[in-house]
This record gives C-alpha cells, structure tokens and sequence, in this order.
C-alpha cells in the first residue's frame, strides 16, 4: 500500500473510477487535507473508504488525474515499467525502424500516464508535461528512459513545457535539454522521408506525428495531382505528395517559419523541385483568391478551433466555412482531406460540419475514408475524450 495523503469522494462520486475513468473532478470531492501541494500524489477513496486510484492532485476542473487503479507507489520502478510497456508496443508496432525515427512513446491518458508526452525524433527524446505531477515526477521519469531506450536511441534529452502546465501554478519551465545537447541531428525520418524537427521552437515538441498515417494516405492518392496543402507547418503532406508523384504541390502556412521548414524538408528529400512552391499566407484569404478547378487534391488541417466547450459553436461554423471554400474550388473529380484536431468537437460533429458545407455548395461529395490518429497516439478505452484527431477523405464530383 501508499502512503500517500488521501482525498475522499463524495457518495456516488466512485462510478467513473471504477469504470477507470482517469479524472476526478473538483466536483466529486468530499474531503482532502488542507496542506495539499498541486501535483502532489494522493490516495483517492470512495466515501466508505474503498481504494479508488493514486494520481496526481491539481488545482482547477479535474482535481486529480489518476496514475494507477493498483495501491502502489509512483516512483522510479512505476514509471520504467509504463515507459518499458509503451516502447515495447510502439516495437510491436513496426514503429521503430531505421527508415521510421519518429515515433511518439508516449501518449498521456492513452499510455494511462495522464499528463505526460514523450515524441522520439531520431536520438532526441522531447519531453512534454501537462501537468504539474509530471513536471515534479520529471527525474523519475528522465532517468526511466534512458534505462528503457536503447543507448543509441537517447543521445539528448529536450524538456519542453514551457506553455503546457497550468499557468495558475506558478511554474514556468524552460525548454531545455536535460542531457545531451551538443552536436545535435535534428534531421529524423519519417517512413523512409527526411524531416528538420525544430523541437527547439516549433509548435508542439517539433512536429505533427499523429498525420503519419494519414499522409501515407494522401502519399497514395497524389500520383498526376496538382496538390494544395493548406495549413502545411512544416510540410509533411507536402513531402508525401512529392514522393507520390504529384504534379505540383503548393504549401500554404501563415506562420512564415514553417513555411521555411517546409521549403527546407521538400530540398531534405528532392532538391531543388520545380514541382513545388510555397506561400505564407492566411489560408482563408488563400483561398478565395484561388481559381476554381485548378486543384485536385486540397488538404486542410488547420489548428483545433475549439479548445475549450465554450468555442464548439464558433469552431463548427469555422470548419463550415473553411471546408465551404475548398469544396468550391476543388476540381471536378478531385479528393479533398480534411482535418479536426479540436478535442472537444465530436467526429459526428465535425462531420455534420463538413455536411453543412457539401450541401451549400452544391456539389456530389462521397466519403471515401474516415481518419483518425495513428497507433502510437492510442485512445484508453476508459477515455473517450482521447479521441481528438478526425478526418474525413472526400472525393468530390
Ligand atoms: N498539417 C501539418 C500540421 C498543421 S498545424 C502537418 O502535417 O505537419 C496547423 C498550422 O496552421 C500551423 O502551422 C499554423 O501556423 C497554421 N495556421 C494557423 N492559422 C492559419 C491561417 N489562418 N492560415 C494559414 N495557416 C494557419
């Protein structure tokens, strides 16, 4: 058994632990010690005193986010046995190969380590805490990796959650390295694909890894397509596209950066490639100064709308708008992919959003694929609100 300070739930509160729901909201609280530190871990009990989980205490809407449903401590020998378990499934996966570097290994709730991502690009792991429990768990948890990963697979550690803990906690981090750092590759591969990750300062810890699968898709429909990747960051489809023969890729971003990336990812791969150019500009306005039928495969994958339940409304109306104008310009024949990364909104949501557009433009749409993310970002069954990316692969008459 823990020792560990104990919160005690309200009668009727247990269901959803018992269900293995990993959260306990602030809600669902009867009693808990007044000395509580955010972040601390803590025994949660049912009101007649049954163990519920150990997790990690936080002050705002979910109080606790549970580590554990067994009594045990959360200690150096936890975390090694959870990283161990989810490297051991991204191996299984086929995920970890010379020609495929890039690979999460770990996926908070998913990998039921709530709060905690670990992205491996190349020798370089990044390190994400979104909670304060990890963040104050972080030796433990540095120090499980470099036990767990092969030597030649942790040359550098990066801590990046500058941006990512509460900011009512006080705790402001800065990216780091935690080991390593010196003579650092930031070039990785991504099925067979070259890729420049700038865990340094780009948008997450570098790179989107949860479209690996979904490019590969798009990689297989590009063949003899004028190709139009909005919201290209640093360029993933756009380098798939290439490789699948497309006839011309254009690479839209209003962050003038990615757009650099992205240019520098394309010449990673193909050189100089007059099939390719690129744009930093806002995709909306792009868009509408694009001519109708020039393109046949669009790609839209703009960032979650909707961050919090209070932005569903406005979000849906953005995805309406958005998928509206692509649908209206996209050639007759021609596919288009499009992308929801907001947790909050639901597939049927986002699809009914995706409808309203298909019916205002008038035009005959098919739903060829519906996407989500990939493997190594694994929903818990307990968690449905893991559940974040959505796609949907349209062909479009
Ligand atoms: N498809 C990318 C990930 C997209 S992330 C990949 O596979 O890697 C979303 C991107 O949208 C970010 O790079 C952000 O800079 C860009 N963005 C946000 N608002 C935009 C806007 N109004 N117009 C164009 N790009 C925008």
């Amino acid at each position: 058994m823990s020792s560990y300070k104990e919160i005690v739930l309200r009668s009727g509160k247990e269901a959803s632990l018992q269900r293995f729901h990993p959260w306990v909201f602030s809600g669902a609280i009867a009693r808990k010690p007044e000395d509580l530190v955010e972040g601390e871990t803590v025994r949660v009990l049912a009101a007649d005193g049954t163990f519920l989980g150990v997790g990690h205490f936080q002050i705002g809407s979910i109080a606790v986010r549970i580590m554990s449903f067994v009594d045990e401590p959360i200690d150096a020998a936890f975390y090694k046995k959870s990283l161990s378990n989810a490297y051991r499934m991204r191996s299984s996966l086929n995920l970890v190969r010379p020609d495929n570097t890039i690979f999460r290994l770990l996926h908070g709730e998913g990998d039921c380590l709530p709060g905690l991502i670990v992205d491996i690009y190349g020798d370089t792991a990044v390190i994400q805490a979104h909670s304060v429990g990890i963040h104050r768990d972080l030796e433990l948890v540095t120090n499980a990796l470099k036990q767990i990963l092969p030597t030649d697979m942790v040359k550098h550690i990066f801590y990046k959650s500058e941006g990512t803990l509460p900011y009512k906690a006080g705790i402001f981090p800065e990216n780091s390295y935690l080991s390593g750092g010196e003579d650092v590759d930031e070039i990785a591969m991504e099925n067979g694909l070259r890729f420049r990750i700038d865990w340094l300062k780009g948008q997450k810890t570098g790179f989107f890894v949860d479209q690996r699968e979904n490019r590969a898709l798009l990689e297989y429909y590009a063949k003899g397509r004028h190709v139009l990747n909005m919201f290209c960051y640093t360029g993933g489809f756009s380098v798939y596209a290439l490789r699948g023969g497309a006839a011309s890729v254009m690479s839209v971003d209003s962050s003038a950066k990615a757009v650099s990336i992205t240019n520098q990812n394309v010449a990673l791969n193909f050189g100089e490639d007059p099939r390719h150019s690129s744009y930093p500009e806002d995709a909306f306005k792009f868009l509408r100064q694009l001519s109708g039928g020039e393109k046949d495969l669009i790609i839209l994958d703009p960032p979650a709308f909707a961050k919090h339940r209070g932005a569903i409304n406005n979000a849906l109306q953005g995805y309406k708008k958005l998928n509206l104008q692509a649908l209206q310009k996209i050639a007759p024949g021609g596919f288009l992919f499009t992308f929801s990364c907001s947790q909050v909104i639901s597939a049927e949501q986002f699809r009914l959003a995706v409808f309203s557009a298909a019916a205002i433009s008038g035009r005959k749409v098919r739903i060829l694929h519906q996407l989500t993310q990939p493997a190594d970002h694994p929903i818990n069954i307990y968690h449905p609100e893991g559940e974040y990316l959505k796609g949907l692969v349209l062909q479009v008459e």
